[in-house]
């Protein structure tokens, strides 16, 4: 692992077009679970029923008491990590350019990223239904479930439910983006949550570098990956900001 690290300053250093595109992994060491995988919330509860948009109008109350209510609990309390801080620093350095996120926790922008693309949109804004007002999530009382706008109207999550488009504008930038990158580090997702699985192939097959940093292999390892570091985003991030500090 310690050489990989070293591969990945060295490729990195030398490359002034990055881009990283970050899954709920990035956010496991601030407490944050991720969906799939160990310590996953769906090892408790099942996806489909619970943050699809049809069951979100079929019964919002409970969609808010089951995941929602959890999610806004967690996201609070939550603060960059090791991974969020390495990223931005990354930045600040003149190699990152941009960040795709499917996260909603908005931990890459309070780390200090400023091109932050949030691909399956945010949870720091709750939607209405009924007149589309947004209003911050930290705002929003729950005393009443499901919580309702001052038009009555339900609030929503201002994120992409499962059966929901992404927005057209993030994934025609993603695409873009992607196309032009020389390296593209993938952080932190499984990647099988179609379209955003195939951003890092269509960085592949414009010619990027592809490096993987997850504990566990995804379905890009062997063929889309160049290679795959396996470890904590954080402590991984963490030593390979310091490896291109020396070198820069
Ligand atoms: P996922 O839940 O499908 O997969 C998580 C991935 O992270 C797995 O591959 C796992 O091996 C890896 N992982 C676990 N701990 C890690 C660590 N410490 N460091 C690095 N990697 C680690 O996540 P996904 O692919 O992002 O897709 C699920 C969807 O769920 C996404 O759309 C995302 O928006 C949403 N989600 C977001 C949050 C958040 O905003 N923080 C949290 C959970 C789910
Ligand atoms: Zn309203």
């Amino acid at each position: 692992m310690e050489n990989l690290i070293k591969k990945a300053a060295k490729d990195l250093a030398k490359s002034k077009k990055v881009v990283v595109l970050t899954g709920a992994g990035v956010s496991v060491e601030s407490g944050i679970p991720p969906f799939r995988g160990k310590g996953g919330i769906w090892e408790k509860i099942d996806p489909m029923e619970f943050a699809h948009i049809d069951s979100f109008m079929r019964d919002p109350a409970k969609v808010w008491n089951i995941l929602i209510r959890e999610m806004k609990d967690v996201i609070e309390k939550a603060k960059p990590n090791n991974a969020h801080i390495g990223l931005a620093r990354l930045e600040e350095l003149g190699i990152l350019k941009s960040v795709i996120t499917q996260n909603v926790d908005g931990l890459h922008q309070l780390a200090g990223n400023t091109d932050v693309i949030e691909f399956h949109g945010t949870f720091a804004f709750q939607r209405c239904l009924k007149c589309e007002k947004k209003i911050e999530t930290s705002k929003v009382c729950l005393d009443e479930i499901p919580p309702k706008c001052e038009c009555g109207g339900i609030l929503r999550p201002d994120c992409v439910l499962f059966g929901e488009m992404i927005p057209p504008e993030h994934l025609f930038r993603s695409g873009k983006i992607s196309r032009e990158c020389e390296v593209m580090l993938v952080v932190g997702t499984s990647a099988v949550v179609y379209p955003a699985s195939i951003i890092p192939v269509d960085a592949k097959e414009s010619g990027a570098k592809i490096i993987e940093i997850n504990p566990e292999k995804t379905p890009l390892t062997e063929n889309i990956s160049d290679y795959i570091i396996m470890g904590n985003a954080g402590e991984v991030l963490k030593e390979i900001v310091s490896e291109v500090e020396l070198l820069l």
